[in-house]
This record gives structure tokens, C-alpha cells and sequence, in this order.
């Protein structure tokens, strides 16, 4: 059983040299390393911490701040989404369309919501001099009662 999502995009390259090339990132060995493990079995969101543990079972010899600073990297040129729950609470979605997430609050677990369920009749004017550069939905889901 997978927490990952199933969606996957048609167009999602499977080779991780030409997904960084696509960004215009240099295939080090170590991105490389994490971006095979981060486009392993489709769509998925995770932590740094979550990736460093595969990195580790996979013997990549990638250390928890390469995780972060590639991660960081990764999705400064928008090859992945950062999903911030809460702080210290970081997730990294390989999907990086617009879309909106279910977190699960009783089981620290986050999937992709049905895309298109989400509309804004109203958002915010933005202030002065700015834009709106996106924005980022989370429903988080607890047990009833
Ligand atoms: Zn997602």
C-alpha cells in the first residue's frame, strides 16, 4: 500500500538525466541518485526526511543536507512543488500542475485532491505592486467524531 497518489501526468519523462537537463540542472551523480528515487512508482509527496531514508536503503551516499539543498534546487526551477502543512513540516510533490491536496491530520499523509474541485469566487485583491504567484490548497481531513 502506497501513499502516493495515482495520478501521473502523460507527459512525465522517466529518465532522471533528461528531467534535470529539461530544468537546465547539471546530472550530478547525487541528483541523479534522488531524482531516480523521486520518479520511482509515479506521482509522489514527500519529505526530505522520507527521501533521505530511501536514499539511504538505496546506498545512494547522500547525506539529510544534500537531501535538503537538492530538494531546495529541484524545486527552485520547478521540478518539484513544496507543500508547507505546517513548520517543519515540509512536503515535495513530484506533480508540479496546480492542484489542490487532502492532508490527512491523523496520519501525517497527503494526496492529491480531485483536480477542478477547487474554484475562488473571490480571492483577495493583492496589495500595491504585487501579484498573486499562486495559490496553495490544503483540505485537512481528521476522523469524525
Ligand atoms: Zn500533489
Amino acid at each position: 500500500m502506497s501513499h502516493d497518489s495515482t495520478t501521473v501526468p502523460a507527459d512525465r519523462p522517466e529518465c532522471s538525466t533528461s528531467w534535470l537537463a529539461r530544468a537546465g540542472l547539471r546530472p550530478t551523480r547525487q541528483r541523479r541518485a534522488l531524482a531516480d528515487l523521486l520518479l520511482a512508482g509515479g506521482n509522489r509527496h514527500l519529505t526530505a526526511e522520507t527521501l533521505h531514508g530511501e536514499a539511504r536503503e538505496a546506498d545512494a551516499g547522500v547525506s539529510l543536507a544534500t537531501v535538503y539543498n537538492t530538494l531546495k534546487a529541484f524545486t527552485s526551477v520547478g521540478l518539484l512543488r513544496e507543500i508547507v502543512i505546517e513548520p517543519g513540516r515540509v512536503y515535495y510533490d513530484t506533480r508540479n500542475d496546480d492542484h489542490p491536496h487532502f492532508y490527512h491530520e491523523d496520519d501525517g499523509i497527503i494526496v492529491d485532491a480531485p483536480s477542478g474541485s477547487v474554484t475562488f469566487a473571490d480571492l483577495p485583491e493583492a496589495p500595491e505592486g504585487m501579484e498573486i504567484a499562486s495559490v496553495d490548497v490544503v483540505v485537512r481531513l481528521r476522523r469524525k467524531g
